[in-house]
């Protein structure tokens, strides 16, 4: 009798402890939301994305200084920049105070490809490309996943490369002239050959 009221004993203590994880979380506050009826980001539920949550990327392109830093980290190559160089007088500061290095006529991702892996973020040295809290962002068309972030426009290119085209020809004359001037007093300063008969033994 003993033996079987052990067992009984047993068998209700295995259940317990068997059930001890799921008898805490009974009474635990929820960590989850039910989504989409209730949106995570909701002010008045209080609930926050998690730490490190790895969403929708933004560049602020008044920050980018187009140095490739992200596009060289991404593991599937889907970001592509392209840039122009800076005239010497025609490059205002970016938006947090630092020198302009380069134009950035175009900025690409392609969220299509991005795996969210993140890695594109650290190497900025700017901070210009972050992860924002952007999640519900699925198309029905892969098309509307190929973002641009570019903002100048198709004038201001057309201005800054021509801009950049005078200012190298213009540069490469000066440096014409230098390179002429330097090589006339080269030739002014050296020995000049003496002059004598030519004598030719027979
Ligand atoms: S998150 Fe990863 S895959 Fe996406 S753009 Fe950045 S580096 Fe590339
Ligand atoms: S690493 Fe930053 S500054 Fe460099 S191209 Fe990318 S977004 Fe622009």
């Amino acid at each position: 009798m003993k033996k079987y009221i052990n067992n009984i004993w047993l068998g209700i203590y295995t259940v317990l402890v068997g059930m001890k994880i799921t008898i805490i979380h009974l009474f635990a506050k929820n960590v989850t939301v039910q989504y989409p009826n209730k949106h995570p980001l909701e002010k008045a539920s209080g609930d926050k994305m998690p730490m490190n949550a790895r969403n929708r990327i933004f560049v602020d392109m008044d920050l980018c200084n187009g140095c490739n830093g992200c596009a060289r980290a991404c593991p599937v190559n889907c970001i592509t920049v392209q840039t122009l160089k800076v005239v010497p007088g025609d490059a205002p500061p970016l938006k947090n105070g630092e020198k302009r290095g380069l134009w950035v006529p175009s900025y690409t991702l392609d969220f299509a490809k991005c795996c969210f892996c993140g890695l594109c973020i650290d190497p900025c040295p700017t901070e210009a490309i972050k992860m924002t809290t952007e999640f519900e962002y699925s198309a029905y068309d892969r098309k509307d996943l190929f973002y641009k972030f570019s903002t100048m426009t198709d004038e201001e290119i057309q201005q800054k490369k021509e801009l950049l085209a005078n200012f190298q020809a213009e540069k490469a004359k000066k440096e014409a002239e230098a390179k002429k001037a330097a090589d006339a007093a080269k030739a002014a300063e050296a020995p000049k050959p003496e002059t004598g008969e030519l004598k030719i033994d027979n």
